[in-house]
């Protein structure tokens, strides 16, 4: 049975009022979301901020991003292993804002990847077409093109202490989200893939879907078998939306 997972990511919003006011009204909530686990990624300059914030919650802290590198010269990074000294549990890799904007191709996520996860922290691992190549009908190859750069580069049980995301490019952010018929489309062949390697691993693996998940359609999305949770970005903002989405998440248990 696989825990269902709500992760807030944050983007490049917050101010430490504004941050302290959004987790008290996330963590005064708690009992609504009991049994579900909870995670939120501030920006890095707000990690031990919201790490102290959450520090007598159950929800866990969540980087946006991670360095491929270790320590060293590398000016403007954080590394894995600061990540880990900061109790940060799980860092997202390969959101596509970092693929389009910042240079992270697969090879640079796969490394991402196993440096996250040497250090202790659990990638979330993103994966997602854009809308002229789902078009193109190319959605397939592409999320597991992607899947397959961390897999071939270091072994499908590497994505046994990892959450794997599924959004789609064209959901980010748009107001405009995929029908729970075509996220679960792309997560049971996500799963699938996994399942020809190791089937076990696979239906332990948690599956997320990512793309403009709010309180109105959390529980439609919640409701098909390989969707096991959600990474929310704007909605994740608003405690209230958030707290419901996560709601949405406990309805299933
Ligand atoms: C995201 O940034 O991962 C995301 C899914 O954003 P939004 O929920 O705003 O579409």
């Amino acid at each position: 049975m696989r825990r269902k997972l709500v992760a807030g990511n944050w983007k490049m919003h917050g101010r430490q009022a504004a941050n302290a006011a959004l987790v008290s009204a996330i963590t005064s909530r708690a009992s609504e979301y009991s049994g579900i686990d909870l995670w939120i990624a501030p920006p890095s300059v707000y990690l031990a901020q919201v790490a102290g914030l959450l520090a007598d919650s159950e929800l866990r802290l969540c980087a946006q991003n991670v360095a491929r590198e270790d320590d060293g010269a590398c000016t403007g990074e954080v590394s894995a292993g600061m990540l880990a000294d900061m109790a940060v549990h799980a860092a997202i890799v390969g959101h596509s804002e970092r693929r389009s904007r910042y240079g992270d191709t697969d090879a640079v996520v796969a490394e991402k990847f196993v440096k996250a996860q040497a250090a202790g922290v659990i990638p979330v691992f993103c994966v997602g077409e854009t809308l002229a190549e789902r078009e193109a009908g190319k959605t397939e190859s592409v999320v597991l093109a992607q899947l397959a750069a961390v897999v071939d580069a270091h072994g499908v049980a590497a994505l046994e202490k990892a959450v794997l995301a599924y959004e789609p490019v064209w959901a980010i952010g748009t107001g405009r989200t995929a029908s729970p018929e075509q996220a679960q489309q792309v997560h049971a062949v996500l799963r699938s893939a996994v399942a020809q390697q190791d089937a076990a691993l696979a239906s332990g693996l948690r599956i997320l879907y990512g793309g403009s998940v709010k309180a109105a359609n959390a529980a439609a999305l919640f409701a098909m078998p390989d969707i096991d949770g959600a990474l929310v970005g704007g909605a994740s903002l608003d405690a209230e939306e958030f707290v419901a989405i996560a709601r949405a998440a406990r309805a299933t248990l």
